[in-house]
């Protein structure tokens, strides 16, 4: 497979599985988190599918597209490490969907890291809620949901609370 058609499957996979978590809250009410606001790309697609949901939104920085910049009340910025476990607090067992695209070249590194946020996302998912992400996230609390058709496992990865 080339790198262009693996960047292909991987955007696939991305929007499929954000499109399925979309209808696996459909009746569940809460806001959404988009842990990974990069470019905006996923920010804008999150909140053209779900325009009544309040999307709050993490990064380091705001480097996203002019017309993807999220408003400032609901704008996190910082170190996901920090700025994940405060919103838990804030926001414990309210999310109905979380988005966590914390992914960079350094596999080890992405691992590491979803595993240091897993106890903040946790808490944070309401009873049913729904995590897609772009790393695993093994946990007793998750089951794992099925993947859409067409989305190789390991590609991306959806879990739900019980
Ligand atoms: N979902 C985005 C999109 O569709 O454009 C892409 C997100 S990109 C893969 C990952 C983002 O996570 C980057 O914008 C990066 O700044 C942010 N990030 C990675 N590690 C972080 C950390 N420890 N704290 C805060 N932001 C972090």
């Amino acid at each position: 497979m080339s790198r262009l058609d693996s960047a292909i499957r991987r955007l696939e996979a991305q929007r499929d599985c954000l499109d399925r978590a979309a209808e696996l809250v459909c009746r569940l009410p809460g806001p959404v988190f988009e842990v990974g606001l990069g470019n905006g790309r996923t920010y804008d697609h999150l909140r053209k599918r779900m325009p009544e949901r309040t999307i709050l939104v993490f990064d380091r920085h705001v480097a996203a597209h002019p017309d993807c910049i999220p408003p400032a009340e609901h704008l996190f910025l910082g170190d996901f490490r920090e700025t994940l476990p405060a919103a838990a607090e804030r926001f414990r067992g309210s999310a109905a969907l979380i988005h966590a695209d914390i992914g960079s070249g350094d596999a080890a590194a992405s691992r590491s890291l979803a595993h240091a946020l897993k106890p903040a996302v946790i808490r944070l998912l309401a009873k049913g809620g729904v995590l897609v992400s772009d790393q695993a996230f093994d946990d007793a609390n998750l089951q794992g949901e099925a993947l859409p058709a067409h989305v190789a496992p390991g590609r991306y990865f959806l879990y739900r609370s019980d």
